[in-house]
Parts: structure tokens; C-alpha cells; sequence
């Protein structure tokens, strides 16, 4: 019971088929698990009939309530706009646009409540014009279930911290109200800033790759955490992205043995590239030192 997920605009069709083309000559063409795309508006009739061109498995095309892609309520817009007009100022990327916060805000908290998820245990985040270099022979899907894994990432990044300056200190506060939900064996060690105060050092999962158990996404935990964090309105009166957010409740709520790191599944995402080193006829792609 799982999917491949797309949150994806009609005007990036050629980017969503160079995506769909390389997962499926390397890995669906011999799974076949469905597709399912996300919209904020509907998809068109074009974009329905090249998707679906491209691959033998269902594809299903889902749009977004505009209750999960709106400015929440508690959310004060004048300090919104304020913030559109600074973090664009100051250049922080993509820190102007509206659409960048809900997708943000949908990707953190709302994509797994989808009703057309309802069916599914998990699922693989695609995105468009992302690549995939290796032959994937076995089931990624599979290996999660067996080895009781709950999150799948591929890459890391350090983002721009001036996105969630507040992020960190909301994490802190919310521990301190629930310390009863962090996991007892949470490993922070990779996440502190030891050099300065225990502070968020930023690293986090490059969440554009994702594999992973809904079940997680849908606990009451996790959703608490979710709801603790969006009631503050980061989302809007800063650019709190999915990542950092993904990141961190994994690390509060699961154990280190419930992660993976796909470090063969050959990847890339703008200047964001994992190759592995020892699969060379396998794939096509220099590795990454
Ligand atoms: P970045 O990777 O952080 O630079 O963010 P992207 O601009 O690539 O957006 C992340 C994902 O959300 C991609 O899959 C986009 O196609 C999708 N996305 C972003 N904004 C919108 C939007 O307004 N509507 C839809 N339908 N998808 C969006
Ligand atoms: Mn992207």
C-alpha cells in the first residue's frame, strides 16, 4: 500500500515527466505503484494525458482543499505581508512568494490527511526535473516495512537559517510542554550547534527525496507537534520550510534505527546530488565524495 507523491503545477509538466521518465526506467516499470499528483487548482487535461503517457500504473490526480492552502485564521496577515516584503528583501529564497508558504505549510502538515492517501501506508516523495541515476532492483517500500523503518532520506543540506529563526526555540518550548512524547532513545547529537548554546545547527533532510511511513505523519503525536508549530504562525511570518520540520520531529519522535539513509538511490535536485560510489555499472552518475 503505496504511492509515488507529486505536489506539481500544470506549468511544470516537462519537469514532472523528466522526473516520471528516469523513476520509472530505473524502478516503477517493475513495481508499478500508482502515482499520485497534488494540485492547489485542478489538473488540466494535458498534464493528465502525458503523465499518465509515461507510466503503466494508475495515475491519480488529486487537488488540495483550499482549507489546507490558505492563511490559517490565527494568522495575522498584515505581519504576513511584512514578511513577504523582508525575507524578499534580504534575498532569502523564494522569501516573497505566497504560494512558497502554503506549500511549505502543506507539505508539514497536511499532505498525509489527503483522503486519497486514506488507502496507503507509504509513500515516496517526488518532485519535478529531479533525477534518479541507479537501477533500484529491489523495493525500497518492502525493505522500510521489514526493517521497521519510518523515514527514508537521501541528502542533507544546511538551508538559510534566516527562513526559521524560530523554529528551534518553538521545538525547545514544545519539549518542555510534552516531554512525555519525545522518544527516549531521540538523537539530538547531529542537530546541535555545541559551539554555540545548543543552538539548531540547520542541518536537515533535503525533503524533496522522502521515503515514508504515513502512519508516522498521521500519529497524534507528530500532528501535535504539527498544530504546537503552526499555531505560531511561523509559516507565514517566516518561511518555516518542511524540511527543517520533518526534520526535527523525526528526531524527537523516532529512534535513530527507524531512519535510513538511501545511499544508493542515486539522486539529484537542482545543485543537490547524491551518487554512490560503488554501484558503478549501475549507475550513471559521478560519484559524490
Ligand atoms: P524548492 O525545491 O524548495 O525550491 O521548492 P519548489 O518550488 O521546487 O517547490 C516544491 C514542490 O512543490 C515542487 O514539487 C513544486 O512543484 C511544488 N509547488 C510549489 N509551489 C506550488 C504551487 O503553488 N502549486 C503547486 N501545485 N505546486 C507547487
Ligand atoms: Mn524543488
Amino acid at each position: 500500500k503505496a504511492a509515488l507523491i507529486s505536489l506539481v503545477r500544470n506549468s511544470e509538466l516537462e519537469g514532472i515527466e523528466q522526473s516520471m521518465r528516469h523513476l520509472e526506467a530505473r524502478f516503477n516499470h517493475k513495481y508499478n505503484y500508482p502515482w499520485i499528483f497534488f494540485n492547489d487548482v485542478p489538473f488540466d487535461d494535458t498534464f493528465k494525458a502525458r503523465t499518465k503517457n509515461l507510466t503503466n500504473a494508475e495515475c491519480i490526480y488529486a487537488t488540495v482543499p483550499e482549507s489546507h492552502w490558505s492563511l490559517p485564521k490565527w494568522v495575522d496577515e498584515s505581519r504576513f505581508i511584512s514578511s513577504l516584503e523582508y525575507l524578499g528583501a534580504i534575498g532569502v529564497g523564494k522569501g516573497w512568494m505566497i504560494s512558497y508558504r502554503h506549500m511549505c505549510r502543506w507539505n508539514s502538515g497536511f499532505f498525509y490527511r489527503h483522503p486519497v492517501l486514506d488507502d496507503y501506508d507509504w509513500y515516496w516523495r517526488v518532485e519535478p526535473d529531479v533525477h534518479f541515476f541507479c537501477d533500484i532492483d529491489y523495493d525500497p517500500f518492502v525493505f522500510m516495512e521489514e526493517n521497521n523503518l519510518k523515514y527514508g532520506f537521501n541528502i542533507n543540506i544546511l538551508d538559510d537559517a534566516r527562513s526559521f529563526p524560530s523554529m528551534w526555540r518553538q521545538t525547545q518550548e514544545f519539549m518542555s510542554e510534552y516531554p512525555e512524547l519525545i522518544h527516549p532513545e531521540a538523537d539530538f547529537s547531529w542537530i546541535i550547534d555545541h559551539k554555540n548554546d545548543g543552538e539548531y545547527n540547520n542541518c536537515q533532510f533535503f525533503s524533496n527525496f522522502e521515503i515514508g511511513s504515513l502512519d508516522f505523519f498521521r500519529s497524534k503525536t507528530y500532528n501535535t507537534y504539527f498544530d504546537y508549530i503552526d499555531r505560531k504562525g511561523g509559516f507565514y511570518y517566516e518561511r518555516y520550510g518542511d524540511a527543517p520540520l520533518h526534520t526535527l520531529a523525526v528526531v524527537l519522535f523516532l529512534s535513530k534505527r527507524e531512519t535510513h539513509f538511501f545511499r544508493d538511490i542515486g539522486y539529484q535536485h537542482d545543485i543537490n546530488k547524491q551518487c554512490p560510489a560503488n554501484l558503478h555499472d549501475k549507475c550513471s552518475c559521478e560519484p559524490t565524495n
